[in-house]
């Protein structure tokens, strides 16, 4: 028994916080969590979670609309109601958080309630209370980042977007990542008019770019406006909500203004500073390959280390941390092949290189097919779905594979695991289809379209 309070402080109660503190508690170890706000984290209370559950409810506006191709007779004009679906979502989030909490305390955690700040290298300070412990888990998440602009203020982030008293007629968008395409599904499908303003040429930078042509395309089939190579310099309160001065683009009006221009490392005002924690890039803590921070007694994992911000990352490099540290069995997260998915709608799921990266990696073929789905066809919904096969030419090994279309993120998934294995094209041609599916056309792709 050490001299510590406690062998493990973990400072933060999301994703990566909870999973490495209860892993460590089941080892024996004794450990205590300090959450500031409320267990589960972004993911559950104001991330991945509330916007998966506000995508399903958006989506029953195409559903009404398919549903009488299928001879359902819809009468009258369906009406959202907000407040109840807010209402709903919310007593969710409170039954996962005290899920997470429970399961905290059952694996023997001590659960703290508070905002925690470094005292030293193995004190934390809690409401007041000092305890000391032989390694600190930094896993504080970061917070929605907007630009510096005059009237900024006035902007909501995807923060505020579960807690609105009431939805707005009309919203701008700025930003072309997952947050502000995911919300401009969202909004869109919930009736609200959206108009997606981004900096550069095409939305989703960093996803395969002609997929990222193929889901643009069709969110503004759906009714979204996107202006590219468009920027905000100012926003000005109007009567009816906001009104935004665009650099050499005139102004644009709109009930509300929603901020997702990207997110910064909560690692401030922690005392980081005081006691050597190096910080690197946009406020990001340092970390090695295991996860430990410039000071040995002090660990971080998830989005404060800015490594790679999803939920599973997080969840893996706090197990990584905990296999390494508390069960002598050094692990490094593996952060080859991630597959990740964008609930734009359409949804946009990706594994591995797009064809742009891979063709830097040597010869190429590239298979892609665009087609209307079965469901869509009597349903009379304009919308095609798109898959692509990125593949080695010497070796016939599958370097990537991009979905757009209903349950690409489920596609995806199973795709992943096939890739991580070192599938070959042949190996997807020589498995059977599922029909009828949407899925079938990965394993029929015939001849290489580049
Ligand atoms: P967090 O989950 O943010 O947890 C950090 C916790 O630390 C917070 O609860 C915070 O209150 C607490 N904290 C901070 N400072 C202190 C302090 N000083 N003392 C005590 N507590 C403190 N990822 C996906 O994989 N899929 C998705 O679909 C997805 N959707 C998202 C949608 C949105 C709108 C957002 C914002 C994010 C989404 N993400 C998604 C990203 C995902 O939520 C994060 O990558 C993940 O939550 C990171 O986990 P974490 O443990 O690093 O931090
Ligand atoms: P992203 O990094 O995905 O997107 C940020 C967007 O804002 C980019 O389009 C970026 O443009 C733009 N931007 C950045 N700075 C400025 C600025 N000063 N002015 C105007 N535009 C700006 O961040 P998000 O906030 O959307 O999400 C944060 C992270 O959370 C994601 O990267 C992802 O890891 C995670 N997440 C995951 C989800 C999922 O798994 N489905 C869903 C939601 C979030 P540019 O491209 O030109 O840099």
């Amino acid at each position: 028994m050490s001299d510590f309070d406690f062998d493990l402080f973990v400072i933060g109660g999301g994703s990566g916080g909870v999973r490495a503190g209860r892993l460590a508690a089941e080892t024996g170890a004794r450990v205590a969590v300090a959450e500031e706000y409320r267990y589960g984290g972004t993911c559950v209370i104001r991330g991945c979670v509330p916007k998966k559950l506000m995508v399903y409810a958006s989506r029953f506006s195409e559903s009404f609309h398919d549903a009488q191709g299928y001879g359902w007779q819809v009468d009258g004009t369906p009406r959202f109601e907000w407040p109840q679906l807010r209402g709903a979502i919310h007593a969710e989030l409170d039954r996962l958080e005290g899920i997470y909490r429970r399961n905290l305390a059952n694996s023997g955690a001590k659960v703290l309630d508070g905002r925690a700040k470094l005292v030293d290298a193995h004190t934390v300070e809690v409401a007041g209370e000092r305890y000391s412990a032989a390694h600190i888990l930094i896993a504080t998440g970061a917070r929605p980042f907007v630009p510096d602009i005059p009237g900024c203020e006035l902007a909501l982030t995807s923060n505020e977007m579960f807690l609105l008293d009431e939805m707005p007629e009309s919203i701008v968008v700025v930003g072309g990542g997952y947050i502000a395409c995911e919300f401009a599904g969202i909004l869109n499908g919930l009736g609200v008019k959206v108009d997606l303003i981004y900096r550069g040429s095409q939305i989703l930078r960093g996803f395969d770019g002609e997929l990222r042509n193929h889901v643009a395309h069709e969110m503004e089939k759906k009714g979204i406006t996107i202006h590219t190579d468009c920027s905000v310099e100012e926003i000005e309160k109007t009567d009816a909500g906001v009104r935004l001065h665009l650099g050499g683009h005139g102004s644009i009006e709109a009930g509300a203004v929603l901020y997702a221009t990207g997110r910064i490392p909560l690692s401030r005002n922690l005392g980081l500073d005081e006691i050597g924690v190096e910080l690197g890039r946009g406020g990001a803590i340092r970390v090695d390959e295991w996860s430990q921070t410039t000071v040995p007694s002090i660990y971080a994992v998830g989005d404060v280390t800015d490594r790679m911000a999803l939920t599973p990352i997080a969840i893996r490099e706090g197990a990584a941390f905990v296999e390494t540290v508390f069960r002598s069995n050094p692990t490094k997260p593996d952060y080859d092949l991630v597959p990740t998915a964008v609930f734009t709608q359409p949804e946009l799921g990706t594994v591995g290189m797009t064809e742009e990266q891979a063709r830097n990696t040597g010869e190429i073929d590239v298979y892609c097919t665009s087609f209307r789905s079965m469901a869509h066809v009597i349903a009379e919904r304009d919308e095609r779905m798109m898959m692509k096969l990125v593949v080695a030419r010497d070796s016939g090994k599958v370097l990537g594979c991009h979905i757009a279309g209903e349950a690409a993120g489920e596609m995806i998934q199973m795709a992943g695991i096939a890739i991580k294995m070192g599938a070959t094209k042949a190996d997807f041609d020589r498995t059977v289809a599922v029909h009828p599916t949407a899925a079938e056309e990965l394993v029929t792709l015939k001849a290489p379209i580049r």
